[in-house]
């Protein structure tokens, strides 16, 4: 079953609203078992409108419009869809009662034009708005479905639950569902990572395997059609499975939303240890990541921030002549204030960052060279990395891998 997405608003093409109602109504046509194949965005223009439409319907079983149910005489979406099938408007004289209602219940009196919100296409199933006042509605004409949607999302998601996937479900039955899982990896470039499953990759057919990056780490999002959870689980498994084989060191975790500091705090717990941090270059982007998962405290003692070199010394202790001689940005300062966060802080492990952010060389440092010191009952280590890109991405990159290590 295919379907196309027409977004109207002339808001969304001059670059003042994010087009997140295209966004959610992807994730949620696939969910039913829909293929999205298009997404098209006009303005508030009926012509244009209407040759979406007729883009869409040589292509699509299911055309899903939003926007432009509104009262004002740029909201033209009912007006051009009628047109353009050759339907009629009529008033649905229980929604219009609703809406003299609602304004009533303010003390108001509807608008002429507010009654316009209430025009149900000849032959649509209406969809009640909780929040606004536009009604929803699908239609069915050549062989296609039509829906009608409200453009603000407080209106349109609400209304898309109650109503919308209920009607698609018992108009489309048997759809299977777009089942997909997400691994998670950290420490390897993209293109390295690619390259130890680029034939997994080029001879996939059913599932599909695709990589993508966020925030320097890569996903493999795994993907597949199935009726049922269990049919989903045996499809992906033994792909799931071959990734795995070959990029183990790599993963931390699986899901959409899943971070690293997530699957490590959940780790600490079960181990039963706790953590305090000293963090220089990253600047407290390690504990703040770490505190925003809840149930942080368990684990998460606290931390320094001992930015300026001499700091390292005056704070933790670290000795002045040997800062001097292997600089701050170095994996013996790492170690050091790895070593002094646990001591000072009396936990199971410390965790430190010391890195060149940029943009210039610090410390005489190129940009990019970075440290993570680990301080452990079982011994303490620096590990060095190379990392590129602004300033914010070396950061935050040099956080999530510090997380990482102490995770493997
Ligand atoms: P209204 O009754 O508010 O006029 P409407 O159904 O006519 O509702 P629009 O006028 O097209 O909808 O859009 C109203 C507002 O909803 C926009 O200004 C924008 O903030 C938001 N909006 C519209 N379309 C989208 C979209 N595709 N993604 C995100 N937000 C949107
Ligand atoms: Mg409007």
């Amino acid at each position: 079953m295919r379907a196309g997405i027409l977004t109207v608003g002339t808001e969304l093409l001059v670059g003042h609203v994010v087009n997140t109602n295209a966004t959610y109504l992807t994730a949620a046509l696939n969910e039913l078992g829909f293929d999205v194949y298009f997404h098209l965005v006009v303005g508030d223009n009926r012509m244009r409108i209407r040759e979406a439409l007729s883009f869409l319907e040589e292509r699509a079983e299911l055309i899903v419009l939003t926007g432009g149910l509104g009262p004002t005489d740029d909201d033209l979406t009912r007006d051009a869809v009628a047109e353009h099938l050759g339907l009629g408007l009529k008033e649905d004289e229980v929604w219009l009662a609703k809406i003299e209602a609602r304004k009533g219940s303010r003390g108001q009196t509807p608008l002429p034009r507010e009654g316009r919100q209430a025009l149900l296409l000849e032959g649509a199933t209406p969809f009640p708005n909780e929040v606004g006042l536009a009604l929803g509605m699908a239609v069915r004409a050549r062989g296609r479905t039509y829906v009608l949607l409200p453009g603000p999302p407080g209106e349109l998601v609400p209304m898309f639950e109650r109503h919308v996937a209920p009607y698609l479900r018992e108009a489309f039955p048997g759809g299977r569902p777009l089942v997909s899982r997400y691994l998670r990896f950290l420490g390897l470039e993209e293109g390295a990572l690619f390259a130890r499953i680029e034939d997994l990759v080029r001879k996939q057919g059913d599932p599909t395997i695709a990589p993508y990056t966020e925030e320097g780490e890569v996903i493999l999002r795994l993907a597949t059609r199935a009726a049922t959870p269990e049919e989903a689980q045996e499809k992906l498994a033994p792909l799931e499975r071959a990734v795995l084989e070959r990029l183990g060191p790599y993963y931390y975790g699986e899901g959409k939303e899943t971070t690293v500091a997530r699957v490590l705090l959940d780790e600490l717990v079960s181990r039963g240890a706790t953590l305090v941090t000293a963090e220089s270059c990253t600047g407290g982007e390690l504990a703040s990541r770490f505190v925003s998962e809840a149930g942080a405290s368990k684990v998460y003692l606290g931390g320094f921030i001992p930015y300026a070199t001499d700091r390292k010394a005056a704070w933790l202790g670290l000795s002045p002549r040997k800062l001097a001689e292997e600089g701050a940005v170095s994996a013996w300062s790492a170690v050091e204030l790895a070593r002094a966060a646990r001591r000072l802080g009396g936990s199971t492990y410390g965790l430190s960052t010391t890195c060149a952010a940029g943009p210039a060389p610090a410390d005489g440092k190129p940009v990019g060279t970075a440290y993570v010191g680990l301080s452990a009952p079982e011994g303490d280590r620096a590990y060095a990395l190379r990392l590129c890109g602004s300033r914010g991405h070396i950061r935050v990159r040099l956080a999530k891998l510090a997380l990482f290590f102490l995770l493997k």
